[in-house]
């Protein structure tokens, strides 16, 4: 048992509202959302942060604006456009330790 929650996620040992799934990401709901569509990125492997990535971390995290793009086409925002945002660290606004890509859409720069 994980003490990560978006680990405990990606492996449905705790439940969240999922909206995209491929090998390496997942997507789902964020639970307090900022704006009208509040998306967390994850990369299904634990990273902690940004601030601890390494070169191998290069791809998943490649992968995670890849889905970014899927979802903003599969909702119907790839004209519109969407806010993607990565809190780093502690002066960065980071609570979660698992890098997270929050995608926010529904308003003009959507979240602040
Ligand atoms: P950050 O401040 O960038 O670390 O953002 C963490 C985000 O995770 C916040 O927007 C929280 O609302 C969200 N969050 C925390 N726990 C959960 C959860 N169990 N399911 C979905 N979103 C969560
Ligand atoms: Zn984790």
């Amino acid at each position: 048992m994980t003490d990560c929650v978006f680990c405990r996620i990606v492996a449905r040992t705790s439940q969240a509202e999922v909206e995209y799934e491929d090998d390496a990401v997942l997507a789902f709901k964020d639970i307090y959302p900022k704006a009208p569509i509040h998306l967390l990125i994850v990369p299904k492997r634990h990273i902690s942060s940004i601030m601890a990535m390494e070169p191998q971390d290069a791809e998943v995290l490649g992968r995670c604006l890849l889905a970014a793009r899927k979802i903003g086409e599969a909702r119907g925002l790839a004209e519109r456009g969407y806010r993607l945002r990565v809190n780093c660290g502690p002066d960065g606004g980071q609570v979660v330790y698992h890098v997270h890509v929050h995608f926010l859409a529904g308003g003009r720069a959507s979240g602040g």
